[in-house]
């Protein structure tokens, strides 16, 4: 079988290498890919940001199944578009991946279902937050309600702050779009736990937990990015929390969209704060998320195409994923500059050398080929991913195969792990 990849960054390139691992897997497209991908499999141009261009491309290449990497795909309604011309399809259609394109949706879904999530309020302007402030202590956390590639969330640490945010929000001047709604959310604190689970919009099966660096510094420090660094072990939660995140999060969501008509079907991405009241959703994602990707798969035994498949036609029940037990981690080694700006182009040394370390899987997010040579075309360069039988041995190799890597100002950082390694020495 023929599988479509749209997108073109680590996530669609872990996608990738485990696709291609299937034995039902004859050949792999992606589109429009990115280098690393290039050497491994065959790249073709596509707009992921127009429906025309992904469509075309579906009818030109009529693959077995296609599989959307990204958000914007989803938002644009390219999983209902496909399955109306007969398509198999792995990913959540337009409304359903409301859950994440809008945060207002998504906070009325989780009050109606009683699935736990930080107290909010949602304005569509100014006097609506001046009252909404007042209900909540600083810090408050204020959101746009579209998507905003992680630029969407501000912590505010005074009612005067948030009502600015707000106001920015609302006039462009902070995102550039204008936003209708506003969402005022009461501040949590705790560990942060990515849990993503596949469904095919009534059956759910978790895939390994993970937490994310989302901050560019050491220490968790300096601004946010799109994430420098995950990893996944199985300590990250007991099998008591992961029984409970299932029963009152996953499967409550899965079958509350399913009870509303708009049934939930692809990678349904749980962002948990575990509170000391236990764990709250601070958002969802409709897609698998970037790094975490990367780490979670290189912990897949079983087979992802058949489970994709499963959940595209509705027979999920039938699958059991199988994990390699023990941890993973993926370190990002990004441009100078990043996630301000930065100059691309600079030649990447080393790949080689570094995929030779056993356990390793260099999974490229912003690379071109050029000429042959692969060289840095975005922010976020590489995920040096390992696999070890424990937190200390997966982060090792991660790190003994980034020391063979050399681009002109590579920057990654070396504490990924650092708050799991601290609480299990
Ligand atoms: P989101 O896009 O909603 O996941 O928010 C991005 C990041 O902002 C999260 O990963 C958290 O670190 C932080 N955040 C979002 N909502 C809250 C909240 N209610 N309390 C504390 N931190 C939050």
């Amino acid at each position: 079988m023929k599988v479509l990849i749209l997108g073109s960054g680590g996530r669609e390139h872990a996608l990738a290498w485990a696709i291609r691992r299937s034995p039902r897997v004859s050949e792999v497209v992606c589109a429009p890919g990115n280098g690393g991908m290039a050497a491994q499999s065959r790249c073709v141009p596509a707009n992921v940001g127009s429906l025309e261009s992904m469509l075309a491309l579906v009818e030109a290449e009529q693959p077995g199944l296609t599989v959307v990497g990204p958000e914007l795909p989803l938002s644009l309604g390219i999983v209902d578009a496909l399955i109306d011309r007969g398509f198999r399809v792995f990913g959540p259609t337009r409304e359903a991946a409301m859950l994440e394109t809008s945060k207002g949706f998504a906070k009325r879904f989780l009050q109606r279902h009683a699935i736990p999530t930080a107290g909010y309020a949602i304005c569509t302007n100014r006097e609506e937050m001046e009252q909404a402030v007042e209900r909540f202590h600083p810090p408050i956390v204020v959101k746009a309600d579209g998507l905003a590639a992680g630029k969407g969330v501000l912590i505010c640490e005074s009612r005067q702050a948030a009502l600015e945010a707000a106001g920015g929000l609302f006039s462009g001047a902070l995102l550039g779009a204008k936003e209708q709604q506003v969402i005022v959310e009461e501040f949590l604190t705790g560990e942060e736990i990515s849990f993503l689970c596949l469904t095919d919009g009534k059956h759910v099966a978790p895939l390994v937990p993970a937490q994310d660096h989302k901050r560019i510094g050491e220490g968790d420090t300096g601004p946010n990015t799109g994430g420098m660094g995950v990893y996944s072990t199985d300590s990250l939660l007991d099998e008591g929390m992961q029984e409970w995140i299932l029963h009152h999060i996953a499967q409550p969501t899965v079958q509350g969209m399913a009870d509303e008509d708009t049934p939930f079907a692809g990678v349904l991405y749980c962002g948990l704060m575990m509170t000391a009241k236990g764990p709250q959703v601070l958002e969802f994602n409709a897609r698998f998320g970037d790094p975490e990707t990367q780490a979670i798969l290189m912990r897949l035994e079983s087979d992802l195409v058949e489970a994709m498949e499963a959940c595209a036609e509705g027979r999920l029940s039938d699958t059991a994923l199988r994990w390699t037990p023990g941890a993973s981690a993926c370190v990002i080694a990004s441009s100078a500059g990043y996630p301000g700006s930065y100059k691309s182009g600079f030649p990447i040394t080393g790949l080689d050398a570094a995929a030779r370390i056993p356990g390793v899987e260099v999974f490229h997010s912003g690379t071109a080929l050029n000429d042959g040579r692969i060289v840095t075309s975005g922010g976020r360069v590489l995920g040096v991913t390992a696999i070890g039988d424990d937190l200390t041995q997966a982060l090792g190799l991660a790190y003994e195969a980034m020391n063979e890597i050399h681009f002109d100002g590579i920057y990654y950082r070396r504490d990924i792990g650092h708050r799991a390694l601290k609480s299990k020495p």
